[in-house]
């Protein structure tokens, strides 16, 4: 059964494509699956908690009644195939490990897809070293590798430090206002080593990962669908419609991610946070660092 998995650096737009997503006939979006599905006290999209919501429970009772494994084993193997420090022994190792969490979740997509009729499920969890291994030893996977400009991804995150909330880096946040300047540097270099650690998956498995970029959904839509169409080999025309239309999409019920998924409809605009205001100088600081991926994926410069 198909998996289908969206990668890309965090603030670009991945709960909303995922969500769009999700609204296809063909397309069970779960959301950030690797986060979420130990976190069963979390709220899922529904309104209820994980572990009183009757899609999640009926899952996870089919797979523990159909597999050795319980679904808390499931969710920490999910988690360690998630991990950054892993990407390595990923890319070179052939392990055991990774070849049984392969099957466990072969199982995991048929009992999920048989329950609600589709052919496949799509998860946003984002992190780098998952892409690699859905794309090695998972042998059904698309990866979506989700770009969107660097001053968009950087913006976002900017107006969280001046907010208070702090800088997200590496699954810690740091509180000190006074190091936005090292944080913006951070995220200027991250954005640059996760896309190219992206960039190499695609290198090794070519006809696994394609390039989207988050800003086509907005100024060329027929385009984008086209493409991803092609490259899932699912028929995406209907929500072309509706997103070229500005009809409401609905959640289902997807768990991780951020809090967007809570409303019960949304209508898919690319341009919203556009605008949102950055130092010159960051802007200079990320064209710095960024320039040849900038380049690569066709974003101007100046
Ligand atoms: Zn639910």
């Amino acid at each position: 059964m198909k998996y289908i998995y969206i990668t890309g650096r965090g603030r670009s737009g991945s709960t909303v494509i995922d969500a769009m997503l999700g609204n296809s006939k063909s397309i069970e979006s779960v959301g950030e699956l690797v986060s979420g599905m130990g976190r069963i006290n979390a709220m899922c999209s529904c309104g209820k908690m994980m572990k009183d919501c009757n899609y999640w429970i009926e899952i996870r009772n089919d797979f523990e009644s159909k597999f050795s494994k319980n679904w808390d084993e499931f969710s920490r193997d999910t988690v360690k195939s998630g991990h950054i420090k892993y990407f390595l022994s990923t890319l070179f190792s052939n392990s055991t490990f990774y070849k049984v969490l392969a099957k466990d979740t072969q199982l995991f997509t048929k009992i999920l897809l048989q329950g609600v009729g589709k052919k496949a499920l799509l998860d946003s969890s984002k992190n780098p070293n998952r892409a690699l291994f859905l794309a090695k030893f998972y042998s059904d996977s698309k990866i979506i590798h989700l770009v969107k400009h660097p001053d968009g991804v950087a913006a976002s995150k900017y107006k969280f430090i001046g907010r208070g909330k702090g800088y997200k880096f590496l699954r810690r946040t740091y509180l000190n206002p006074k190091l936005a300047p090292l944080y913006m540097t951070v995220e200027a270099i991250s954005w640059m080593v996760g896309n190219s650690m992206i960039g190499l998956i695609k290198w090794i498995k070519p006809d696994k990962v394609m390039i989207v970029k988050y800003e086509d959904f907005g100024s060329r839509p027929e385009f984008i669908f086209k493409k991803l169409s092609r490259f899932l080999d699912i028929d995406l025309t209907e929500i072309q419609n509706a997103v070229t239309n500005g009809h409401p999409l609905t959640f289902g019920h997807t768990i991780g991610g951020n809090g967007v998924r809570n409303e019960e409809t949304f209508v898919f605009n690319t341009t919203k946070g556009k605008k949102r205001p950055m130092p010159a100088f960051y802007k200079l600081l990320i064209r710095i660092f960024c320039w040849p991926l900038m380049l690569l994926y066709g974003y101007k410069i100046i």
